[in-house]
């Protein structure tokens, strides 16, 4: 087995674990296997091993790796998962099939824009900044529901879910239960939350998503 697929057979039954703690179904939990950085040849060994959900979060690097990975696989699905740039928006539209940073007025008028062009409506999720980190991309909590509203009924954007990183040095799971309550107020199904250091946490908290990268691959050199 490469390590790889161990490093996956492991992250799973530790998902399996957290969900089965809270009643959660396993099934309802999606992870997302975080492939920054990493070339196509160990994100293959991930596919050979059954995994079909990648997350990267530079545009270009993943116009790079995944047209032929997309080709070869077919049902792989790719979500960007960092900050995109407006002339960035229509390229991100045609390549991804989750955006998951939807984090601007500006931004979400170019999606629209984009998509009308491409005549292809990738799934979005508004990125929520629970931590009120002002170097950190995202809507303020305040903000969300005016902002998730602004996107569908202004905008038409397929909003379906929402997104945090939280802070670094703060208990996540005070975060992801923010997170889990502005998308169950706002009556969206899919909440991505928590990463290798608290993908567990946020299993228990009723992640839908988790973007699990260091864990799957090592860490990122
Ligand atoms: C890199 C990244 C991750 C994965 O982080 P790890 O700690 O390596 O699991 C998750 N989400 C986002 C937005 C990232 O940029």
């Amino acid at each position: 087995m490469s390590d790889e697929a161990a490093n996956l057979a492991d992250v799973r039954a530790r998902i399996e674990a957290a969900a089965r703690a809270v009643e959660r179904d396993v099934a309802a939990v999606t992870l997302v296997a975080v492939s920054k950085t990493h070339g196509v040849d160990r994100i293959g060994a991930l596919l050979k091993a059954g995994q079909r959900v990648f997350g990267e979060n530079r545009v270009q690097e993943a116009e790079a790796k995944f047209p032929a990975l997309k080709a070869a696989w077919p049902d792989i699905e790719l979500h960007l998962i960092g900050p995109l740039q407006t002339n960035k928006a229509r390229e991100a539209v045609a390549l991804f099939d989750v955006i998951e940073s939807v984090d601007r007025p500006k931004l979400a008028a170019e999606l629209a824009k984009a998509m009308d062009k491409e005549g292809r409506r990738p799934p979005c999720y508004v990125q929520v900044n629970t931590g009120e980190e002002p170097q950190k991309a995202g809507v303020w909590p305040a903000e969300a529901d005016a902002f998730i509203a602004a996107c569908r009924d202004e905008h038409g954007l397929p909003v379906v879910g929402v997104m945090c990183i939280p802070p670094a040095d703060e208990e996540p799971a005070l975060h992801f239960a923010l997170l889990a309550k502005i998308a169950a107020r706002n009556g969206l199904a899919i909440v991505s939350m928590g990463m290798s250091a608290d993908y567990e946490t946020a299993v228990r908290c009723g992640a839908t998503h988790v973007r699990v990268g260091s864990a799957l691959f090592g860490a990122r050199g």
